[in-house]
């Protein structure tokens, strides 16, 4: 009997697990190497669009991750002060439209959902990657303590500051955009007066900020971007004083305010921008995730790009079992353009939803107005071509 193809991911994240749930559905003897002693994720919440919960659906998972998640029946988008609705999507329409809903879901819940499902002895931890290599019929992958495997494909899952990609294509060079982020969970129960009355994103002067629940609804994630060339340092981890933000947004709606108040940790990093790159495979090494594809979090599209890349390419894989760098270059063709595109539309949007000019801001919420009266289906910001993708069906493979 022909022995499995033997697939090395290195990165235990979301892009990682879904990939191995994916390579293990198809029958790849797969192992999965993380740097981390233990898989464990942030304390944030994601927001999963259709997308995403199409590759869930399609790795039967998709009601594991309703389960711990929250659904609400509205998104909405508002003006920072006024709380004026701009816009407002239904999510019976999102199941009528794109054949799934969104939901929104602690990192560790969801990282719990794709992990759990993993059998234990295909990952390795505290297993850092530092280098890959590929010949002929053969990946290896070099780790940091001194360690070395070979496999017939290694991918490199282990995001923003991928060790595989630089190993592959050298390191890159991110441009400071000028804007930081903040971000909190906030027990709904310690807000005064109960959480603002709408999930979505408030959009202001030099900044938006993002709220939505997670766990099923018991808390809120609230993610605040704002213009600011100050603050320099990249990285998702790092505390500040809670007075910062709430002192920022002082002049934002009152719900907002009084959100704010029950706060009690923030964390806040810069935004790096970094161009899409022009390859992500070498002979049998290939990258997925923020590793392939880095990107602004304006589209709340990082993961779910994750997701859709581990279901393509084992999808790829699949189809081309006899010739694996041929597969992984099926993987790349298929998906690098689509990311590609929403790396670009995310950066777009950060310059969109910071407008300061009230009369660029006024004309931008009616233009979203306008076109989600007129033609719901592409949706007032036009970027229906994002949730409307399966990343379960073969049809997205550019054979
Ligand atoms: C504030 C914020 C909000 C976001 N909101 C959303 C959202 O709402 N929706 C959405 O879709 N996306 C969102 N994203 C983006 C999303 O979090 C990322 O795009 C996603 O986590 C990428 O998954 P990944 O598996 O590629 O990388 P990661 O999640 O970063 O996972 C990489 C894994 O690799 C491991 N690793 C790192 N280096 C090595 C190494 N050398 N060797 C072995 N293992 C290694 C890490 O420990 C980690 O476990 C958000 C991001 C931020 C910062």
């Amino acid at each position: 009997m022909a022995r499995k193809t033997r697939i090395a991911v290195i990165g235990g994240g979301i892009g990682g697990c879904t990939a191995a749930h994916a390579l293990l559905q198809k029958g790849f003897d797969v192992h999965v190497y993380e740097a981390q002693p233990e898989l464990k994720e942030i304390g944030a919440g994601v927001a999963l669009g259709p997308n995403a919960m199409k590759a869930m659906r399609a790795l039967g998972l998709e009601q594991a991750v309703r389960d711990v998640a929250y659904q609400g029946d509205y998104q909405y988008l508002l003006s920072w002060k006024s709380g004026r609705v701009i816009s407002k999507n239904a999510r019976a329409d999102a199941e009528r439209r794109y054949g799934a809903a969104g939901c929104s879901v602690h990192r560790a819940d969801l990282l719990d959902v794709l992990s759990s499902g993993l059998p234990k002895e295909i990952l390795s931890l505290g297993a850092r990657g530092a280098e890959v290599d590929t010949h002929g019929n053969v990946a290896w992958a070099k780790f940091k303590d001194g360690t070395e495997i070979e496999a017939d494909a290694v991918i490199g899952a282990d995001g923003i500051h991928s060790a595989v990609r630089a190993s592959l294509f050298g390191a890159d060079a991110p441009k400071f955009t000028g804007k930081i982020c903040y971000r909190s969970v906030i027990p709904v129960d310690a807000v005064p007066g109960g959480p603002p009355a709408h999930n979505g994103t408030w959009l202001g002067p030099h900044g938006a900020i993002v709220i939505y629940l997670v766990r099923r609804g018991e808390l809120i994630n609230v993610v605040a971007h704002h213009d600011d060339d100050t603050y320099k340092h990249e990285s998702w981890i790092t505390e500040c004083d809670r007075q910062e933000p709430i002192e920022r947004y002082g002049q934002w709606h009152e719900s907002l305010k009084r959100l704010f108040s029950a706060s009690q940790i923030w964390y806040k990093w810069a935004l790096y921008d970094r161009d899409p790159i022009p390859q992500w495979t070498k002979g049998r090494v290939t990258v997925l995730g923020d590793a392939a594809h880095p990107m602004l979090p304006y589209l709340g599209q990082g993961a779910c790009q994750a997701m859709e890349d581990g279901c393509v390419l084992a999808m790829a894989l699949e189809a081309m079992p006899d010739d694996v760098p041929g597969a992984l270059q099926l993987y790349e063709r298929s998906r690098r353009p689509r990311a590609s595109q929403v790396v670009l539309e995310a950066r777009a949007r950060g310059v969109d939803n910071h407008l300061v000019s009230p009369l660029a801001a006024l004309k931008r919420d009616a233009t979203i107005w306008l076109r989600q009266r007129i033609s719901p289906d592409r949706g007032g910001r036009g970027l229906t071509w994002i949730p409307s993708y399966d990343p379960g069906s073969r049809s997205v493979l550019v054979i």
